[in-house]
């Protein structure tokens, strides 16, 4: 059962005293509170484990500061939305995250060299993104493959970071000594920017990996579908992270294992987009680069990869990883599938102009949808030519900023 307090109360002290002594009134049911930054303010709630069926919901209910009381399945506990709990946004180095916002995390599939990193980087200043991803540690198919520089690219990542105002980069642990490391690179840099821990689908069932990253609480994480693995796993995997105390998270989908999907590497899932919307609380990123895995134009001009984007973001994702590099013909990993930096001002353009097409398709449709600030901040302006847009998910706060060409100061 989820009691969730009303967020106008700065103090839920004294209100929670009252929840956690009703609660001892019942045998085998313990209280444990929960606080999220929540993109506006902040959301306290309170979860009652233990053998909760029998107990009644109204005595909570009538608390004073309570807003609602939820009985919720065992299934998804924290990340679930049971039908009413608030979808959990989160504000992380001056950069917004959730279901109303555009986060686009363009860059590099893995760091090879300082300077293709510095390319990068100011491409994506210079195009008004400060969001970015750099692996460093990388999970290969063959042990004889490059397996990332690891720690030691981390000084010059972090130091060209905060040289060209990138907020937060995506950066993959394949071990928990790996967030150490990450935590004291960027300490040692003078914390510059912010890292955003990524779970590999190859370790989407890593389940010690998974409460690591759940334990700490410096960074947020974006979970990658296990590629083999059911979504209701891939759910539960994320339930870990959460039960563990991090419910900062953003599930993402970057298709799946089969040769059904050939000539593509994987098969897209982003139809299931809206499934995780309405099943968690959680927002949605997609990665074309990974599904897609090749750089071939359509007949149209656009590469399979912005088509994508486009299918995700239709469906309601927020935010998206994609693949580039300045020279892919080098790249040491996934080269064939990286976008090349000319390519970077079309991207952003292309996401602004499909996530604008949702906005304006969620607000054009009469059926009374449950995420209310969404359809109340859509309107059905469209993105101009030049894909600038005033839409609310273009503000300095969002990782792409579409009233631009230059990065806001978040
Ligand atoms: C990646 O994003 O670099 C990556 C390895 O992706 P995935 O875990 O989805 O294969
Ligand atoms: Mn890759």
């Amino acid at each position: 059962m989820i009691i969730l307090l009303k967020p106008e109360i700065d103090q839920p002290g004294e209100i929670l005293r009252s929840i956690i002594s009703m609660a001892q009134r019942y045998d085998g049911v313990w209280a444990k509170p929960y606080s999220y930054s929540g993109r506006d303010c902040g959301i306290t709630e309170v979860h009652l484990i233990g053998s909760t069926r029998t107990v009644p919901t109204q005595p909570f209910a009538a608390l004073p500061g309570v807003l609602r009381v939820l009985r919720v399945s065992a299934k998804y506990r924290l990340i679930g939305r049971h039908g009413g709990a608030e979808p959990l946004g989160f504000e992380y180095n001056g950069v917004s995250f959730g279901r109303e916002t555009l986060n686009v995390f363009a860059g590099l599939c893995a760091v090879d060299t300082r300077e293709h990193v510095a390319r990068t980087m100011a491409a994506l200043a210079e195009n008004g993104v400060v969001t970015t991803r750099m692996g460093a540690y990388k999970p290969r198919t063959s042990p004889y493959d490059f397996q990332g520089l690891g720690a030691e690219c981390l000084p010059y990542v972090f130091e060209l970071a905060g040289k060209h105002g990138i907020r937060v980069i995506a950066i993959e642990a394949t071990h928990a000594r790996q967030i150490d490391e990450l935590r004291s690179a960027l300490e040692n840099a003078g914390n510059p920017t912010g890292v955003m821990l990524q779970v590999g689908t190859r370790n989407a069932q890593n389940f010690e990996l998974l409460k690591a990253i759940g334990q700490q609480r410096d960074f947020p994480v974006l979970f990658k579908r296990g590629m083999g693995i059911t979504l209701e796993e891939s759910l539960n995997a994320c339930e870990y992270v959460a039960s563990e105390g991090n419910p900062r998270i953003v599930f993402c989908f970057r298709g799946v294992r089969t040769h059904l999907g050939d000539p593509h590497r994987n098969l897209l899932d982003f139809g299931l987009v809206p499934v995780v919307l309405r099943q968690t609380r959680l927002a949605v990123c997609i990665d074309p680069s990974h599904s897609v895995g090749r750089m071939d134009l359509a007949p149209d001009g656009l590469p399979d990869i912005f088509h994508a984007v486009g299918q995700g973001l239709i469906a309601g994702a927020s935010m998206v990883l994609v693949d580039f590099h300045p020279e892919p013909k080098v790249a040491l990993c996934d080269g064939p599938q990286a976008l090349t930096l000319d390519q970077l001002p079309r991207l952003v353009r292309y996401a602004a102009t499909a996530r604008a097409a949702y906005e304006s398709l969620v607000a054009a449709h009469d059926g009374a949808g449950t995420d209310t600030r969404l359809q109340k901040e859509s309107h059905m302006e469209q993105a101009d030519a030049a894909g600038r847009s005033r839409l609310p998910f273009g503000g300095a706060r969002s990782s792409v900023s579409t009233t631009g060409s230059r990065a806001a100061a978040p």
